[in-house]
């Protein structure tokens, strides 16, 4: 991850497109840097709970270091935006959870029926434009506290990952971590496996 890229642009070039719930994702992550008065986590000094699995997300992996792969993004599907970020350094944690019906735009079902548009005009192209920038110009000016409540929480810190020994799977042969196998006829083999003999 590149350290010096603004988080914004950080996002962005994760996520691979720019859109509202990214944005609102961008504002939640750098919240919780500066709240708990944080760096962007290296090494599980960071974890992040997640209560969906929407665009905002990839801003609080791409920002806060909390990552799917690095164990320290879990993620629960309540879906709801709501994110809870603890720090150990700190022993504090906090959770933000977006405000219901809040509105950015007025405009965005214009946006839409734009996009939609097979050969659109330039006219067209640039009042798309226009209802974006105006869009997004909101959802990072708009003071925190309208998009979104937070509080401080009690947190129980997860164990850091931990690496589990891999084993041969008796059907397949492909490797797989230890914890995540069954006993069968052929011994001990791997879900994948399992779940095909079960079909
Ligand atoms: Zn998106
Ligand atoms: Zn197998």
């Amino acid at each position: 991850m590149c350290k010096n890229m603004p988080p914004l642009e950080l996002a962005i070039q994760f996520h691979g497109h720019i859109c509202p719930g990214l944005l609102m994702g961008v504002r939640a992550a750098e919240f919780a840097l500066e709240k708990l008065a944080v760096d962007p986590d290296v090494d599980e000094e960071l974890v992040a709970v997640v209560e969906t699995d929407s665009c905002g997300v990839d801003a609080i992996q791409s920002i806060l270091g909390c990552t799917f792969g690095k164990g320290n993004l879990i993620f629960k599907d309540f879906g709801k935006n709501v994110y809870t970020i603890g720090s150990r350094e700190k022993n504090r944690a906090i959770r933000i959870a977006q405000r219901y019906g809040v509105k950015f735009s007025p405009d965005w079902p214009r946006y839409k029926a734009l996009a939609d548009l097979k050969s659109p005009s330039q006219e067209e192209l640039r009042e798309k434009e226009s209802i974006l920038g105006a869009m997004f110009e909101k959802v990072m000016t708009m003071p925190f506290e309208e998009l979104f409540k937070w509080e401080e929480v009690a947190f129980e810190m997860p164990g850091k990952a931990q690496i589990v020994e891999t084993v041969q799977c008796q059907k397949c042969g492909e490797g797989v971590m230890k914890t995540r196998t069954v006993t069968s006829g052929d011994g001990i083999i791997c879900l994948s496996c399992a779940a095909s003999e079960v079909a």
